[in-house]
C-alpha cells in the first residue's frame, strides 16, 4: 500500500493523506485518513474509495437515500481509478460495503406502526406511505457516532 500511497499523493497533490487508525474522507481537512496498520487488498480498496469521496467533492447529504447514492458513486469511481493503478476492486467487497448501508437504510425507513416503508422528508423525519405515522431517526452519521460531523466512510 505504501507504493500506491506515494503514487496517489503525487497524482492528487490537492489532497492530504494522513496516517490514522481508520479510513475516512474529511471534507473540512481535504484529507484522506487511512489506517496505517492495514496493508491488504481491502485496505487498498478503502484508500481508493475514500479518495474518490474527495475527488467527487462529497460534503453533505440531505437524506439517507442520498447517502447511499453517494456511496455507490464513490465505489463506481473507485473502480475506474483503481484501473489506472492496475488494481481490481472485488465486486463482492463493494456489494458487502453497500449492503451495510442498505440494511441501515432499510431499518431506519421501516414504519414502527405498520412495518411498511416510509419516505424521508427532512434530515431526521420519515413518514409512512401506508398509515402516515411520522417518526424521527437519529441524525447521527451512519454508524460512526464518534466521528466528527462531515467525515465520510
Ligand atoms: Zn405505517
Ligand atoms: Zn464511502
Amino acid at each position: 500500500m505504501k507504493d500506491l500511497l506515494k503514487k496517489l499523493q503525487n497524482d492528487f497533490p490537492a489532497i492530504t493523506f494522513v496516517a490514522s487508525t481508520k479510513f475516512y474522507w474529511s471534507p473540512q481537512d481535504q484529507a484522506v485518513y487511512y489506517d496505517k496498520s492495514k496493508n491488504n487488498d481491502t485496505a487498498t480498496w478503502a484508500l481508493i474509495h475514500e479518495l474518490c469521496h474527495g475527488i467527487l467533492g462529497h460534503k453533505t447529504y440531505k437524506t439517507d437515500f442520498e447517502l447511499l447514492k453517494l456511496e455507490v458513486s464513490a465505489w463506481d469511481s473507485a473502480k475506474e481509478l483503481a484501473n489506472n493503478y492496475k488494481i481490481t476492486i472485488d465486486e463482492d467487497h463493494i456489494q458487502d460495503c453497500l449492503d451495510t448501508y442498505r440494511d441501515w437504510l432499510h431499518a431506519r425507513s421501516k414504519c414502527p406502526t405498520c412495518g411498511e416503508h416510509g419516505i424521508q422528508g427532512t434530515d431526521s423525519k420519515y413518514e409512512c406511505i401506508n398509515c402516515h405515522t411520522v417518526w424521527k431517526v437519529s441524525s447521527e452519521r451512519f454508524c460512526r457516532p464518534y466521528r466528527r460531523l462531515g467525515d465520510w466512510k
